[in-house]
């Protein structure tokens, strides 16, 4: 059972990272920019709301959010733990997510921060824009969820340092050896992958 966050700048790899994590630890990983990209392409009403934010490089309103990742984490696959990937994002989704594990009698075991420059970030978007193209990773967009991030998601770093919960990873380099140097810090708290001994 492993309960772990997911915390960086856009373009720090956090999607990246929470696929083979996910697997490595047998757990879901749930990310809300999925989420909301897939309700977006399906034209479903959360997407419909959501869209106009993403586009602009804005959070999401939390009540949305928040009532979208409660809906997921209730599911059964999440009794066994879960990785979440860009959640909680603002000081509102943290009060919820600590309501709803408190209600389970959950906790976290660790909240990995991928730390990167936001000159690499900057540089990796682009990338991601000309092979992907996502509508959100336009340059001036980019700059703004940067700012966002800085303003609304980094205060968070430290409400989980400061319950001793915080690993910090050097995101910059391949994309194995940022794998490596998550599951060497989790093993190092005593979390590590369940079959890991036949690895
Ligand atoms: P990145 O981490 O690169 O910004 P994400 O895929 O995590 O990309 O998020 C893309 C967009 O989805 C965000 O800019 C935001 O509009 C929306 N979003 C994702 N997660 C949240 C969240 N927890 N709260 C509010 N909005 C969110």
């Amino acid at each position: 059972m492993t309960r772990l966050l997911l915390i960086g700048p856009p373009g720090a790899g956090k999607g990246t990272q929470a696929v083979r994590l996910a697997e490595l630890y047998a757990i879901p990983a749930i990310s809300t920019g999925d989420i909301f990209r897939s309700n977006v392409k399906n034209e479903t009403e959360l997407g419909t709301k959501a869209k106009a934010y993403m586009d602009a490089g804005d959070n999401v309103p939390d009540s949305l959010t928040n009532a979208l990742i409660r809906d997921r984490l209730e599911d059964a696959d999440c009794r066994e733990g879960f990785l979440l990937d860009g959640y909680p994002r603002t000081q509102d989704q943290v009060r919820e997510l600590d309501e709803f594990l408190a209600g389970h009698g959950f906790a976290l075991d660790a909240v990995v921060e991928l730390v990167a420059d936001p000159d690499v970030v900057v540089d990796r978007l682009r990338l991601r824009a000309a092979e992907q193209g996502r509508s959100d990773d336009d340059e001036a967009v980019v700059r703004h969820r940067l700012e966002v991030y800085r303003v609304q998601t980094e205060p968070l770093i430290d409400v989980y340092a400061g319950r001793g919960m915080l690993v910090e990873i050097d995101a910059i380099g391949p994309i194995d050896d940022v794998t490596e140097r998550i599951t060497t810090a989790l093993a190092e708290r005593g979390i590590s992958a369940p079959d890991s001994a036949t690895r």
